[in-house]
């Protein structure tokens, strides 16, 4: 389970404190295919992209 923002659809952890609302989502966007994408810091907990999806 992930979270979504509201206001710039950036993905986040669902335990992320910098996402603000969101909204929740079940499986990561397709646009979304390498850790690269995920910007936040909450991702940084993790070392591979294969960890997450
Ligand atoms: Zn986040």
């Amino acid at each position: 389970m992930y979270t979504m923002s509201t206001s710039d659809f950036s993905v986040h952890t669902r335990d992320c404190d910098e996402v603000g609302s969101g909204m929740p989502i079940s499986d990561l966007p397709d646009e979304v295919t390498s850790l690269d994408d995920l910007e936040c810091e909450c991702w940084s907990g993790f070392d591979s992209f294969e960890e997450i999806a």
